[in-house]
């Protein structure tokens, strides 16, 4: 696995990532993303971006869906800044604000063999599900997100391991693109995935927290709803009555008290449910009282920018504007390369 460490000095390191709009976003989102984008802002040179062009490979295709694109990307943008990702540190921008990304993407298309898309594994599962791949967007969308990294020629992209192979498609089209038009001085740098400890939570029922599965906890939820999800939450089907024991291992409450209690609470919970000792409802209130805490100063964040929605907005102009001027020199570059400096 790669370091933080190799090719480039520290400081002068790249990392490109981006995130689909999907509106507000939940706790997966933070613990799984937005903890580690925050973290690397301090170390790195980040651009981080909203990839509402992939979205629309897959949804937005209805009229009222489409409706809601644009508050959803700044929903989710208000909620990196409630995350603590700082524009002073990160450079925040919108992709479809940079038709660049689409000229590198076309440009790229020239070299990148058909076949390569095909078998990248959200292609392939698609097929097997006997879905297909109906659009040419969505066979594309891998190719898109090399141009993504390649126009910022990124050294690391944060990914979790079901998306390694993207990244390693990346390093194929820049070798070939390098391979084909510029043999004798490289052009795009193959970028190397930053595997992180991308911690899974678990949502309200026990499976991967996700909007869609219903499981989810907003990260900007008031602290009543919070109470309440997780008081209406299974627990072990096992522990029916207060004397029943439990079993904690058996509980979707436990994975999340594995992120956020202390070893101290762990080990009373474990005692106090194995021996019913404790009932559910006392279990869960550290949990509530830690989740609450942990959105505290996300909630205040986002109500300044709440108040201030065109605060918001410059943010976003002013980083698309410090990515164009990086953006626009890797074309140039490889509109040379290409031959089409004129
Ligand atoms: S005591 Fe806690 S861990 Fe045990 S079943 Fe109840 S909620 Fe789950």
């Amino acid at each position: 696995m790669p370091t933080e460490s190799s090719s480039k000095p520290q400081a002068r390191q790249r990392v490109v990532s981006g995130m689909r709009p999907t509106g507000a976003l939940h706790l997966g989102h933070f613990h799984g993303v937005l903890k580690n984008w925050v973290r690397l802002q301090t170390m790195h040179d980040c651009f981080f971006f909203v990839a509402d062009w992939h979205a629309l490979t897959t949804q937005y295709r209805d009229k009222q869906d489409r409706s809601q694109i644009e508050g959803n990307v700044y929903d989710m943008v208000i909620d990196w800044l409630a995350a603590g990702v700082d524009p002073e540190k990160a450079t925040l921008f919108i992709q479809s604000r940079m038709p660049e990304h689409a000229e590198l993407f076309t440009l790229l298309a020239m070299s990148t063999p058909t076949a390569w898309l095909e078998r990248i594994p959200g292609y392939k599962s698609q097929a097997d599900k006997g879905r297909g791949v109906d659009t040419y967007g969505l066979l594309g969308y891998p190719l898109l997100q090399a141009a993504d990294i390649l126009i910022y020629k990124g050294d690391h992209v944060p990914v979790g391991e079901d998306q390694a192979a993207h990244v390693e498609l990346t390093r194929e089209v820049a070798r070939r693109f390098n391979h084909v038009y510029s043999p004798a001085d490289p052009i795009l740098p193959e970028p190397r995935e930053l595997l992180t400890s991308n911690s899974r939570l678990t949502g309200l029922d026990g499976r991967k927290m996700s909007k869609s599965a219903g499981n989810a906890i907003a990260m900007r939820d008031a602290p009543t709803i919070v109470a309440g999800k997780i008081r209406t939450m299974q627990t072990d089907p096992q522990r029916v009555r207060l004397h029943d024991a439990g079993e904690p291992a058996r509980c979707p409450v436990w994975p999340l008290h594995q992120v956020y209690s202390d070893p101290l609470t762990l080990d009373w919970i474990e005692q106090g449910c194995r021996s019913a000792g404790i009932g559910c409802l006392e279990c869960k209130q550290p949990l509530i009282e830690s989740i609450h805490k942990e959105q505290q100063p996300w909630r205040e964040r986002a109500d300044e920018y709440l108040a201030k929605p065109k605060q918001v907005q410059w943010i976003v102009e002013m980083g698309t504007e410090r990515a164009r001027v990086v953006a626009r020199k890797t074309l140039r570059e490889v509109r040379s390369a290409m031959g089409l400096a004129y």
